[in-house]
């Protein structure tokens, strides 16, 4: 077990997800076996205002746990592992890496990086894929997360940071349109900052099921909008609709600060309220008070996973900020858009070269002159750089083909990827499989080496939350003997592969680093540091040297070089409006529960959290389980071409009756993402999670 450094207490942020909720652990004294070597307190911060949920007030069990990996694993032949020293393991890793290059070339070597790792450990990571493996195939998995909404910021904004204002903004918003965000399950402390709307009746929530935070509705008189899954497009161009011909436009912002309207006003026009009805489902009147609603003086819209995880995903949210321009919220003090970034450093993991076509800065790895400036940072020739790689699912599609050794740091794909199955089964076709992490995840599982690595409290960084401020993690805990952390081991493996430039281990050596290799860009770090973090600067990004960074983007101009913001026309696919019965198939949608994240590795080894959720259930209407014959409780196959998951039903009418709900964090053969599929969204390579077309049936014992 992990043992306390000192007996001052050290603030830090949760290791979960992008609220980056504020805590203090306090170092217990000589912990009993069995109990935890700190205590978490809430600590005040704009964000949390003190609060946490079950995930961060537990999250000091992870800590402690018995299935935590303190030596390097190798895999024997009989398909067993052994223990083996940290020389042996590294040296493993590198005769892989050679051996696979040597026959194969750069790219026959991959890195699949992850959206909780440090800004320190993402740009290392980027970094290393660039200069010490010479491969252009690196990429994370935020590519199942955020990128859409992000290809979207970019578009219309030039930028993309998740919210472009602090979240404290929308504590005084009239209006919240929050369209497929269960805040209340994934990150309830957020729920605070809806109470103004709330209070006013004004908070609008999009939402195929009657989620947690849709009922948060129910109380103050707003208002729920449950679109059949897929057809969120088709509703935000039918709201553009409406807001425009009941003539609730902004045309003075729009002739101001924005090109594109005249083409997206062209677009919409087709989307007369009773097409929108009879597409989404969701009645003219509700779409006409949701239209007048969102006239108000200080309006929000943010978009989640639940209309961003789509093959039109980008085009999607395109539409939402389309409707965010027309009305004149973007950049207007007391409005907005945003996107609510998921995984705890999903917005700074996204800007420091985990991206297959990305460097640091957010700087697009095809542009020589950000190729020269972060050379030349690094040290090597600009010529020597790789270019684009392959984005995520690509990427994964290559197992076994082009690509012979992959290096896993923080993600588990063999649950978070889709067609969980087909991953499977190209991990088991690599040479060499090498994952780092600080448990056994059913994709660690399958590696031949196994390299155990530090963990939130046992280490210094910083992590870039959903609003793009960076924050400092702090270290309250000496990692256990035999564990080692991820900076440590890239700059290992780079000195085994004769690599050039320098690589640090001490992290606030690394982000001066990235701060100097970030200068200039759009994500420009270049004016912190870590110890002027721990002065309790308020950091958010841009923060050139000189400046006292910027809370608030988009007040004068947008990202684009004239300064104005794109709106760009987009059409659903016809097929994905269609609402036509076939004989009973249902559609899946995937998310979340309160009490576990992600794909589970952590917190199915929580035991609070794992016995208030210990397995998948599947939410079905109580007329499609009387209809199939399903009771509650009943244990049910839910199927299609690619696999089969088993679970207990839970019969509920927060439904609706042609879709049934997964949460995705389990594995084996509860595992959602057996059933999705790997087609992605053409502009930013998103799968789709949340329309998959299944069959339910009854089924024997789980
Ligand atoms: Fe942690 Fe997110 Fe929960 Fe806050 S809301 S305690 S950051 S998991």
């Amino acid at each position: 077990m992990a043992t306390p450094l000192a007996t001052a207490p050290a603030d830090t942020h949760c290791p979960y997800c992008a609220l980056q909720c504020a805590m203090t652990l306090t170092p217990t004294v000589d912990p009993a076996p069995g109990t935890t070597p700190v205590t978490v307190t809430g600590r005040a911060f704009p964000t949390n205002r003190g609060g946490l949920c079950a995930k961060g007030w537990t999250s000091a069990e992870l800590l402690a746990s018995g299935q935590r990996l303190t030596a390097p694993l190798l895999k024997q032949a009989d398909g067993t592992f052994v223990e083996a020293s940290w020389e042996h393991a590294l040296d493993t890793v590198a005769a892989g890496v050679r051996s696979a290059q040597e026959r194969h070339g750069s790219d026959a070597v991959a890195v699949f990086g992850g959206g909780g790792l440090t800004n320190e450990k993402a740009y290392q990571l980027g970094k290393f894929a660039r200069v010490a493996l010479g491969t252009s195939r690196i990429d994370y998995n935020g590519r199942f997360c955020m990128s859409s909404a992000a290809a979207a910021g970019n578009r219309a904004f030039g930028v993309d940071r998740g919210l472009p204002f602090p979240v404290s903004d929308l504590d005084t918003a009239d209006t919240i349109l929050l369209l497929g965000s269960n805040v209340a399950a994934t990150m309830p402390p957020f729920i605070g900052h809806l109470s103004g709307a709330r209070s006013r009746a004004g908070l609008v929530v999009v939402d195929p099921r009657r989620s947690a935070t849709a009922r948060l509705t129910e109380d103050g008189g707003g208002t729920h909008l449950q679109p059949a899954p897929g057809t969120d497009l088709a509703l935000l161009l039918g709201l553009t609709h409406l807001v425009i011909a009941e003539g609730l436009a902004d045309t003075a912002y729009l002739a101001d600060r924005t090109s594109g309207y005249d083409a997206v006003r062209r677009s919409v026009s087709a989307w007369w309220p009773e097409r929108t009805a009879a597409t989404t489902g969701v009645p003219v009147e509700l779409l006409r008070s949701t239209a007048r609603r969102l006239a108000g003086d200080s309006v929000y819209i943010l978009t989640g996973r639940g209309v961003e995880q789509h093959v039109d995903g980008t085009d999607t949210a395109t539409a939402a900020i389309n409707l965010a321009l027309v009305l004149g919220l973007v950049g207007r003090e007391g409005s907005g858009y945003g996107t609510l970034t998921g995984q705890g450093n999903g917005q700074g993991g996204r800007e420091h070269g985990q991206k297959a076509d990305q460097l640091p800065g957010y700087r697009s790895i095809r542009d020589p002159e950000a190729r020269a400036h972060v050379a030349s940072v690094w040290g090597v020739d600009p010529e020597s750089l790789p270019g684009a790689g392959l984005p995520a699912v690509a990427l994964l599609g290559e197992l076994g083909g082009s690509v012979h050794c992959l290096l896993v740091h923080g993600s588990n794909v063999v649950v978070s990827a889709p067609d969980a199955d087909a991953v499977r089964a190209g991990l088991a076709e690599l040479d060499t499989l090498v994952v780092c992490d600080f448990f056994l995840s059913e994709t660690a599982a399958l590696a031949d080496v196994v390299l155990p690595v530090t963990q939130w409290a046992e280490e210094e960084g910083t992590m870039t939350s959903l609003e793009g401020r960076v924050l400092r993690r702090r270290r309250a805990l000496a990692a256990p003997d035999g564990v080692r952390s991820e900076l440590w081991i890239l700059s290992e493996l780079a000195r085994r592969l004769d690599a050039p430039s320098t690589w640090s281990t001490e992290p606030a050596e690394v982000f001066d680093e990235l701060a100097r290799a970030s200068a200039g860009g759009v994500a420009d770090y270049s004016g912190l540091s870590h110890a002027l973090l721990d002065t309790g600067v308020e950091a958010y990004w841009p923060f050139p040297v000189g400046s006292a960074g910027t809370p608030r983007l988009f007040a004068d101009r947008f990202g684009h070089a004239d300064g104005r913001a794109r709106l760009v026309a987009v059409t659903p696919d016809p097929a994905r409006t269609d609402v036509t019965d076939r004989g009973g198939e249902l559609t899946l949608v995937t998310g979340r529960y309160l009490q576990q994240y992600q794909s589970g590795t952590q917190t199915r080894r929580v035991r609070e959290l794992d016995d208030a959720r210990p397995e998948a259930r599947l939410e079905i209407h109580p007329a499609t389980a009387s209809r199939l014959g399903i009771g509650e409780g009943a244990v049910v196959a839910v199927g299609n071409a690619r696999g089969t998951v088993r679970a207990r039903a839970t019969v509920t009418a927060d439904i609706r009756h042609d879709t049934v709900f997964l949460p995705f964090h389990y594995a084996g053969e509860q595992c959602a993402n057996l059933l999705t599929e790997a087609a992605v969204d053409p502009v930013s390579s998103m799968p789709e999670f949340k329309r998959t077309r299944v069959w339910v049936r009854p089924d024997g014992a789980i």
